[in-house]
């Protein structure tokens, strides 16, 4: 038993340390990928549940390495939060993302996701006005999503620097709310304009009537507040009926229609739904 406990401590030592080479590697692959077009944004629409129009996309950052192919943004997002590579992630992706949209109908929107270190430094608030001068899109046709991890490290950093964006007319969503510890609390003195609740209250609204009565309540509370209500996940026409038909959610997105996709098909999904 004890030579056994002591092959298991040494498996363990060197998956420890097969994970932190392999995290090591793609830290230093990441600078590479970001110099070389590795980085893919692909988008997922929003849709009005009533009209089953788009009324905007988010976009999402993909990188397929070249030897260990796909690796999943919340891993090299994680990473890239470590080592500060996000901020250039961040300024890419404004860039990327307001250069497609301006292509899109208006008023349809992008979305940006930003994360807790753009919110500490100065850089985030030039980086999107950079990317509005380059692109020419009107501010109030991008969008910027945080979660509420991202706003516990400088509240009030936080706070003044995305009241600096919503002047400007740019959309500030809440992220994945309802997954966080004082989400109410985060209603108060933050400049958000829209709420997105998270995928695990909509997987079983079919089935829980609890469910159902709480999505229905956030969206009446919201649409007091004045905030734009999403519900993310939406993966079955069951799911987006009951929405529509017993809740005040403006805007869902979720694999109904589609996994995200990259710019030109993006395009055409958006050119098919709207066309009536
Ligand atoms: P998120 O911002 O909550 O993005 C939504 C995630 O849910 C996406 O995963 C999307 O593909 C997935 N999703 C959408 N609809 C459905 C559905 O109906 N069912 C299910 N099961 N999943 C659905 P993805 O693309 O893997 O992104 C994961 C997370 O990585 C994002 O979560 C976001 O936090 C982060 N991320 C992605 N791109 C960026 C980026 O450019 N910058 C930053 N800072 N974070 C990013
Ligand atoms: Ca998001
Ligand atoms: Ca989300
Ligand atoms: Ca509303």
């Amino acid at each position: 038993a004890k030579a056994r406990g002591k092959g298991q401590y040494q498996a363990f030592v060197e998956e420890m340390d097969s994970e932190f080479r392999y995290r090591q590697r793609l830290k230093n692959d990441l600078a590479i990928a970001i110099s070389e077009d590795q980085l893919k944004l692909v988008y997922q629409p929003l849709v009005d549940p009533a009209t089953r129009r788009v009324v905007g996309c988010e976009a999402l950052a993909r990188w397929t390495h070249p030897e260990l192919g796909p690796i999943a943004p919340d891993v090299f997002i994680g990473l890239a939060e470590e080592t500060g590579q996000i901020s250039a992630i961040t300024r890419w992706v404004l860039q990327t993302a307001t250069a497609e949209c301006v292509f899109w109908p208006q008023p349809i929107s992008v979305a940006v996701n930003v994360s807790a270190r753009d919110l500490r430094g100065e850089d985030l608030t030039r980086y999107v006005s950079e990317a509005l001068k380059a692109s020419g899109l009107a501010p109030g046709r991008l969008e910027i999503e945080v979660t509420e991890t991202a706003l516990i490290e400088d509240r009030e950093g936080a706070a003044a620097k995305l009241a600096a964006l919503a002047d400007k007319g740019i959309g500030i969503a809440l992220d994945d709310f309802g997954t966080g510890y004082s989400s109410l609390s985060y209603l108060r003195g933050m400049a958000f304009s829209k709420l997105k609740i998270d995928r695990s209250f909509i997987a079983d609204i079919t089935t829980s009537d609890r469910s159902l009565k709480l999505m229905a309540n956030v969206a009446r509370l919201g649409q007091d507040l004045d905030l734009v209500l999403v519900a993310e996940g939406v993966e079955t026409e069951d799911q987006l009926e009951a929405i529509a038909r017993h809740t005040a959610i403006d805007q869902v997105q979720g694999f109904l229609f589609g996994t995200p996709l990259p710019a030109p098909e993006t395009r055409e999904l958006i050119a098919r739904m709207n066309r009536r």
